[in-house]
């Protein structure tokens, strides 16, 4: 198979025109551009919207001073370099700081931006026996960066140290390699036998995959999923929703399709977090409910399985449900247990971008009871259900909240 090259510097990507590859170049100083020449090969250089050029090619809006470094707040969750136990079943060790592309939209670009910190300085005996002594652990997500950019001996040595903790009874492996660079995972034999290996007995391996839109599912990455589940491990696909890539019903029903029929498991639509030099990125709660919610309407069960959260610092919040005047949220996962399966309705905000804009409203907010919802008797207030991006939308608030990071209200 031919060697993939990467490509870090945007004034080499000869089919961008030559001025704006020097515009681009300011961004790439502060946010690094990083992409193989495999996946540049799949965009559509006559379409300046194309939504694979979206997903690696640097937005001059990324510059645009919004967001926060650690929107989720990681570092509160963290117990040593390298480990946040998130969840009192759940640890997370960040292990790779290298990715196969640099995915604009990075909820982790401080660790690209900033490698003084080291935050992936994961010690790896002491983080085994951190799990060890931690019974209460039942899974570890194992991702950076991207899990599988790590060579095959370093990811050998962490699974080889956690299948000997038995109370760990899942590996989660965060990667985009099948989309940005399938041929890592087809050409290395060894790295499937090693799945192979500690995909059997008491633990299982998932990869947790990052098909973002349907035309990355090109048949080399398709057979990068299959390699991966003929080696027995389990794949489910997670993907935030982004503006001009997948805020479309058509191209969200076309991904779930190609998932189920790979076999990567549609598992959840993230809220695209607030992250600083995301916001060309960002798409609003509300939109984001109906565009998923309409395309589910239009896909099987198994790939309605899928789940739209919010991956915010007090845990995975669900969106239930939204109508005329209220949004619907349940915790899914919460980091205070006394929040677990907690559902909290707030008044509808067509601008909320983030948790923090309707907990700021909260004080106002009683709890009601309703009767369940139904997609098509839905009225989503006028929302664009189709692409495109929102280009009335400014930095300076006119169409977006300003109130990303401020502190709020309870929501006990
Ligand atoms: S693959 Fe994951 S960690 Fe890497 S740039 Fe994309 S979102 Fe960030």
């Amino acid at each position: 198979m031919a060697k993939v090259k990467f490509l870090r510097d945007i004034r080499k990507v000869a089919q961008i025109p030559e001025d704006e590859r020097a515009r681009l170049a300011r961004v790439q100083n502060k946010y690094p551009f990083l992409a193989t020449d495999y996946y540049l090969s799949l965009i559509n250089w006559d379409d300046p919207d194309d939504p694979l050029r979206r997903i690696v090619v640097p937005s001059e809006e990324e510059v645009v001073s919004w967001g926060l470094e650690d929107p989720s707040n990681e570092a509160s969750n963290s117990v040593m370099p390298g480990v946040q136990h998130k969840y009192s079943d759940t640890v997370v060790f960040l292990a790779s700081d290298v990715c196969g592309g640099q995915c604009r939209f990075c909820f982790r670009k401080r660790l690209f931006v900033d490698r003084e910190k080291r935050e992936t300085a994961l010690d790896l005996p002491a983080a085994l026996q951190y799990v060890r002594r931690h019974p209460e652990i039942s899974n570890v997500l194992v991702t950076g960066g991207d899990t599988l950019m790590l060579s095959t001996q370093r990811l050998a040595a962490i699974l080889e140290g956690l299948s000997e903790i038995k109370h760990v009874r899942a590996v989660r492996l965060g990667s985009k390699l099948p989309a940005y660079f399938p041929q890592r995972i087809l050409d290395d034999r060894e790295l499937l036998k090693l799945l192979e290996h500690h995909s059997a007995g008491h633990q299982r391996i998932y990869v947790m995959s990052h098909f973002c839109h349907p035309r990355e599912l090109t048949d080399i990455a398709r057979a990068s999923v299959d390699a991966l589940l003929r080696s027995g491990v389990v794949v489910c696909n997670q993907t935030p929703i982004i503006q001009g890539v997948n805020d479309d019903v058509d191209v969200l029903v076309e991904l779930m399709n190609e998932l189920m029929a790979c076999g990567a498991v549609p598992y959840y639509f993230f809220q695209c977090r607030p992250t600083i030099g995301n916001f060309p990125y960002s798409v609003p709660i509300t939109r984001c409910y109906f565009l998923i919610e309409y395309a589910k309407y239009r896909v099987s069960g198994l790939a309605r399985r899928v789940r739209y959260v919010i991956s915010h610092e007090r845990g995975k919040i669900e969106v239930v449900g939204v109508t005329g005047k209220h949004i619907y949220v349940k915790y899914h996962r919460a980091r205070d247990a006394s929040r677990e399966g907690k559902f909290l309705v707030f008044y509808r905000d067509d601008e909320a971008f983030w948790y923090d804009d309707l907990l700021a409203q909260r004080r106002d907010t009683s709890m009601i009871v309703t009767s369940s919802w139904q997609p098509h008797e839905a009225d989503s207030g006028g929302i664009n259900l189709s692409g495109g991006r929102e280009s009335e939308r400014t930095p300076d608030g006119s169409g977006h909240p300003g109130i990303i990071g401020q502190n709020t209200p309870s929501d006990n």
